[in-house]
This record gives structure tokens, sequence and C-alpha cells, in this order.
């Protein structure tokens, strides 16, 4: 029998909506199955490697569809045509750009969170407590204040730009809300070390400072640190032009390598500056449940005014979810609170509850994001959730390794926790286009299912990276993958050159 999705608009009145299921048994049953390959898909990611799409898009024709079709069509159609065609990073050698892998108990977050369809912008209900208990968790992790506040976002793009308006209302006062920064005798500046995300550059467009705004300062190449020494020089270069210095981004966890600046340092320096600290702390901010060294990264990131980060990169929750934590939650509502005489809140009832989320940040309707996070910590704990990452770091200095004992590789970039950029020798190169080269390498291993490594840029050169936020991981993934790149390097050197890379040093050997 079919399942109309919908009772068909012409049926009488009978008290019944019309959108939901007409009849609820033949309803669940088809969820129930629904539920079956979805959790199918999970238990096989080892099989299910990202795979181009198809060029036919899924879901329909051009037009929207006039009419609905049964619900049991719709989930096949989920099943054959939509879930296939996903990013590929549930599969175990997925390294690309920084890409967690979902929890299998956020899949059960997300059906609740779907059943309850909770607003999380304002009011009094369960849901919001929910999220405030996930804020001070993290605000506890990474040793913030009692005072502090924050929200869960859709990731660091969102968090940094709501940690730059708090920063930027702090230091030149709640006027900026009404005025901009029209007012021609402001002109802020940002610091933050070369390579900085582009988040933060974004957001400075957005709120009006413009990315000329941001001041790029040297890393210092002993410490690997943003250069103090060259921040002092810029900063007061910048104030003796006239110009307001009001805000060091620092990073860590780099997008590029993974380096991370001395937290401490740069608190320090903010101090004596009267800057305000912001951390971009994406992925890095997890290495808190690292063991030492990797832990040793984010020491004093609780010492910062604000921090971004993510749950759905490292602590491997489902897309989306990000964070950011200020010092003072008081500061949050100073940038944001509004005052509209259809949001104000009550002292009881479903109107009460304040402080809302609406009045900590930009967003008036906002999901309940934070339920896949308070999930993955009841179910897994810091401890399970630790491990994992303490396995991605291990598993990024064992790719270094095999790299630097292959004949065929080398090591791009010092690998300082969970990513390794690296890079067919450069005199096996000299007569080809490396960055070619590369390129075609990491495209074919895509393409083939084997592995998923992205390239960036090191100085002049274009570059493989494994960037591993992956739960799903094994050593053996790691050899596999290794062994990958060199047999497709092989294969594209000129002969001469993968000849003389073979004698150079024993053949890269799987079994070691
Ligand atoms: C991913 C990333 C960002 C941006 O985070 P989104 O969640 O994608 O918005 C910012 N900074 C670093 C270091 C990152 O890795």
């Amino acid at each position: 029998m079919s399942t109309p999705v919908s009772r068909p608009t012409s049926e009488p009145d009978d008290g019944a909506s019309r959108l939901d299921p007409p009849d609820p048994s033949a309803f669940r049953a088809v969820a129930h199955e629904l539920l079956d390959a979805c959790l199918d898909r999970l238990e096989n990611a080892r099989e299910r490697p990202w795979r181009a799409p198809d060029d036919d898009v899924p879901g329909g024709g051009e037009s929207p569809p006039r009419e609905g079709v049964p619900i049991e069509r719709v989930a096949e159609e989920l099943v054959r045509d939509i879930m296939p065609s996903a990013t590929g990073n549930t599969h175990p050698r997925f390294f690309g750009w920084v890409h967690g892998t979902g929890l299998a108990s956020g899949l059960l977050a997300e059906m609740v969170a779907a059943t309850m369809n909770s607003n999380c912008g304002g009011r009094r209900h369960g849901a919001i407590d929910v999220e405030r208990r996930v804020i001070d968790w993290c605000a506890r992790l990474h040793g913030m204040p009692e005072a502090a506040g924050g929200l869960v976002t859709s990731g660091t793009s969102l968090a940094t730009l709501i940690a730059l308006c708090a920063a930027r209302v702090h230091v030149f006062g709640a006027s900026v809300r009404r005025t901009g920064m029209v007012d021609a005798s402001l002109r802020p500046r940002v610091y933050a070390a070369d390579g900085a995300h582009q988040c933060v550059a974004k957001a400075m467009e957005v709120i009006g400072l413009g990315r000329d705004a941001l001041v790029s300062v040297p890393i210092d190449p002993v410490s690997g640190s943003l250069s103090l020494a060259a921040l002092d020089r810029a900063i007061a270069a910048d104030r003796a032009a006239g110009l307001d210095p009001f805000c060091l981004v620092g990073t860590a966890g780099s997008v590029d390598i993974g380096r991370s600046d001395d937290l401490g340092a740069l608190a320090d320096a903010a101090a004596r500056h009267g800057l305000w600290l912001h951390v971009d702390a994406a992925f890095g901010a997890w290495a808190v449940l690292a063991e030492p060294p990797w832990c040793d990264a984010v020491r004093d990131l609780g010492r910062a005014d604000s921090v971004a980060f993510d749950f759905h990169k490292w602590p491997y929750v489902q897309y989306d979810a990000g964070a950011v934590l200020v010092r003072d939650a008081r500061l949050l509502t100073d940038a944001f609170a509004g005052d509209a005489a259809y949001l104000s809140a009550e002292d009881e009832g479903l109107a009460a509850g304040e402080p809302w989320p609406c009045d900590l940040g930009i967003e008036l309707s906002r999901g309940f994001r934070a339920l896949k996070v308070w999930t993955a910590l009841r179910a897994h704990g810091t401890e399970a959730l630790g491990a994992s990452i303490t396995d991605n770091c291990r598993q990024a200095a064992r790719l270094a390794a095999l790299v630097e004992a292959s004949p065929e590789l080398e090591l791009a970039a010092p690998v300082a926790l969970n990513i390794c950029c690296f890079a067919l020798k450069e005199s096996l190169t000299r007569d080809t286009d490396p960055d070619a080269l590369h390129r075609a390498i990491a495209a074919h291993l895509q393409l083939s299912g084997e592995c998923v490594l992205s390239t960036t840029r090191i100085g002049e050169r274009l570059v493989l990276r494994a960037a591993i936020v992956n739960h799903r991981t094994t050593d053996a993934d790691i050899t596999l993958t290794v062994e990958a790149v060199c047999r497709e390097a092989r294969a594209r050197l000129p002969l001469e050159a993968a000849r003389s890379g073979r004698t150079d040093g024993n053949s890269f050997d799987a079994t070691e």
C-alpha cells in the first residue's frame, strides 16, 4: 500500500492536519526502515568513500513539485539518490581540508532535535538550558572564569564575527552600535600572525572595519609563534600614524600546518598594549583533551578575551556546530541586546528566561545545535573524545615519519598537531611541474576512493596536506595513504627520477 505524504487538498476537513501523516503506523514503518538505512551507511562508512555526484541533480525536476509523492518514495529517493552523494568525510581516509567525521550518537541527537523543533533564540525552555550547559562545560574545559558566557554557532566563522563585534563595542563604546565606524577619528587595527584564517578578514569586512585594517605579523622562525618584536613595532608605528590598535588575534591550530601561537605570551602582549585578545581555535581548542605534548598548545587559551572554535571538526560532532566564548558574558549583551517590543521578556511564563540567546549574538531564530554537542559529551565523555584526539595527533606524527622514511617524499612543514604537509622530494621533480604533479595525485586519489588529501601552498610550493580530525582512522589507514601517494608519484615521475628515488634509500615498505 502506498501512503500519501499528505492528505489530498480536496479531502473534507476532519480536524486533522493536512501535512501530518494520514496513516501514522505506515509512516512509522517508513521511518524505521529509513533509520536502518542510515545505520547501515554509518556501520559501513569504510566502504563509502567520496564519489563524484551524478550530473543529474537528485530531487525532482527544475520546478518545485506541485503535488507530493508517497513518503515511501521520498524515503527511497533519500537513500538511493541523496545519501550516497555525501562529502565523504565519514570515511576513515578522509584527510582533506579540516572535516570532522560525525558521531553515531549525533544521529540520535538530530532525531530528537528535529522532533522538538525548538527555537533557541529565546524564551523559557529546556533546549536553551542545554545550550547554556554546553557553553559552561566549554568555558570550564578551557579555563575561562565563572563570568564567561557564549553561544553555540554554526561554526568558527560566525563565532569570530560575534567575538569581533563584542571587542569593537568593548573597546570603542556602545555608541558604535548606533553610528557604526563612521566616526572618522576611529581607525581600528587588528593584528594576527601571517596565515590567519580568512574568517578573520571576512568578519572585519562584514563589520565595516575593512580587511586592510588587518595587520599581518610575521611568525618567529624559532618559536613558531607570532613575532612579539614585530608586533611591538607594528603597534608603535600604527599609533605614531594616528591609527587605533584594538585587537590581537591568536591562532591555536593554524589551518595550513596546525601551528599555534604562544597564547600566554600573546595574552601578556595584549595586556601590555591594551588590546582585546581573540583566539581562533577552530580545531586547536580540543587539543585541551589530548595528552602532552599536544595539549600544551592551548595551555593559556583561558586567558583570551574571546575564543572561537568548532564542534564539527575535532570532537567529531555533526555539521554544523561551533561556539564563541567571551570572558565576560555581559560584553555579548552590550554588543547585541535589542529592545524590540515584540521580543520583550517577562518575569514568568514562556517569555521569561533572560538573557535570551538572541541578545548575545546575531541570529534571532536558532536551531537546537547544542543537543548534538551535549549528546557527544554525555555519550562519550571527555576521556574517550580526548583519546581519539590524541590518536589523530599520533597518526599525524606517524604520517610524518613514513614520509621521511620514503624515498619519494619529504615533509613540507613541521608537524605540530594533527596536520601533515608533504611533497615529492624536490630533487625528484626538477624536470617536472611539481605543483601540477601534486594536484594530479590529490585528484586521482580522491577519484579512486583511496584517500582524500587536499593541497595548500607553503611559500612558493603547492604541497599535499592531511588534516586528521577523523575518529575512524587507524594506523593502517595512514600506511595505505603513504603507499598510495608513493605509487602515484612513481607512476608520474620521469622514469629516471623514479628510479633514482628508489635507489636513494629503501623503497617504502608498508609492512614496517
Ligand atoms: C575551519 C576553520 C575556521 C572556520 O571555521 P568554520 O566552522 O568553517 O566557519 C577558522 N579557523 C580555522 C583555523 C579553521 O580551521
